[in-house]
């Protein structure tokens, strides 16, 4: 059946999240309490107060305790300088009981979230944005890789759609989602294109994907109209509009036109956390690998699991 036959078909992030807690990554910890007698601790830092980041954290620690990983959240106020947040950030480098540092973007106007990422030890960069890292997956290399462009990039392996030839584009251009998601479907030979604010108009872009991922953070940008027939949509975006949490996509509109489309929530949101666990794993293997041989070995079988999600049996029939 082709995929124009099988119209509007939900991307269930919440499903695949189940499927890969219970079959890659509750193995995976059990391993390392085997062998390492301890599992990785996660250092999340949020700086005064984003409702997005509060859903994430929400879904972030439900996930967690699922698995008996440990995650502390430390809250800073918003009036937080620099200054203040390298020294937090540079104390928990040091700090051998933490594995991964995350902190949460958007961060308040007056820090630099470029000078921020920067800080973050490449071993302990669970989001993959310190300048190592980004070299890394800009040339395609294993390494630790942006969360939200790895979950976007399981979801569609999940859901066995196939990437080579045909054309994503990608709305939005930054380096936590629209960047890394580039590279990543780059490496899967897709074609790409990214708009972003200035490119205008949107829709005439839009209209040409076959896979179009929407990063924006504008509620609803992706309307009626905006896509072809058979497209298909991850939507990214977590938006609030009176309490309540909206995509970039509006998912009722597009249910007719696309074939497969992500919701929000329950959409690429807990594929982020999945790869979040994912990659604290991964700097904790790091970490405790004594040779650069074992290195190599885990970045491998971490690229191995993660390649392999379209071709075993971790996949939607
Ligand atoms: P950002 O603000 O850093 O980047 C937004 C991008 O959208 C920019 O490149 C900008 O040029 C582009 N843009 C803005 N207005 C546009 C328009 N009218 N038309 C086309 N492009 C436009 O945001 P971000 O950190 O990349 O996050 C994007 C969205 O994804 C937000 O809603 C954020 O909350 C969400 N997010 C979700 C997850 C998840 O797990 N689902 C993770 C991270 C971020």
């Amino acid at each position: 059946m082709s995929l124009n036959e099988v119209k509007s078909k939900k991307i269930d992030g919440r499903l695949f999240a189940q499927e890969y807690l219970d079959k890659v990554l509750k193995p995976r910890c059990e391993t390392f309490v085997d062998i390492y007698k301890k599992l990785p601790k996660l250092s999340t830092i949020l700086v005064g107060e984003s409702p997005a980041s509060e859903s994430y954290l929400k879904l972030k620690d439900k996930f967690f305790a699922k698995l008996c990983v440990e995650s502390e959240v430390f809250r800073l106020p918003e009036e937080t300088t620099e200054e203040e947040l390298l020294a937090f950030i540079d104390k928990q480098n040091h700090d051998n009981q933490i594995d991964g540092i995350l902190v949460q973007v958007p961060l308040p106007s007056h820090i630099n979230e470029d000078t921020i990422s920067e800080s973050i030890a490449p071993s302990k960069d669970v989001e993959g944005l310190s300048p190592g890292n980004v070299h890394a997956w800009a040339k395609a290399l294993p390494n630790l890789v942006p969360a939200t462009a790895l979950g976007v990039l399981a979801l569609l392996k999940f859901y066995k759609i196939p990437i080579e030839g045909k054309h994503a584009v990608i709305v939005g251009r930054s380096m936590i989602v629209g960047k890394p998601v580039t590279h990543l479907l780059l490496k899967e030979n897709a074609t790409v294109t990214v708009c972003h604010s200035r490119s205008k108009p949107l829709e005439e872009y839009t209209k040409q994907a076959d896979i179009l991922i929407a990063a924006v953070g504008r509620p609803h940008l992706i309307k009626k109209g905006m896509i072809k027939d058979g497209a298909i949509v991850v939507d990214v975006g977590i938006n609030f509009e009176n309490g309540k949490m909206l995509g970039d996509v509006d998912y009722d509109d597009l249910s007719e036109t696309a074939s497969y489309i992500s919701p929000v929530p329950g959409g690429s949101g807990p594929a982020t956390v999945c790869m979040l666990v994912s990659n604290l794993l991964l700097a904790f293997e790091l970490k405790h690998a004594k040779k650069s041989e074992e290195k190599l070995n885990c970045l491998r079988d971490y690229y191995a699991n993660y390649d392999t999600i379209g071709e075993t049996g971790f996949c939607i029939e």
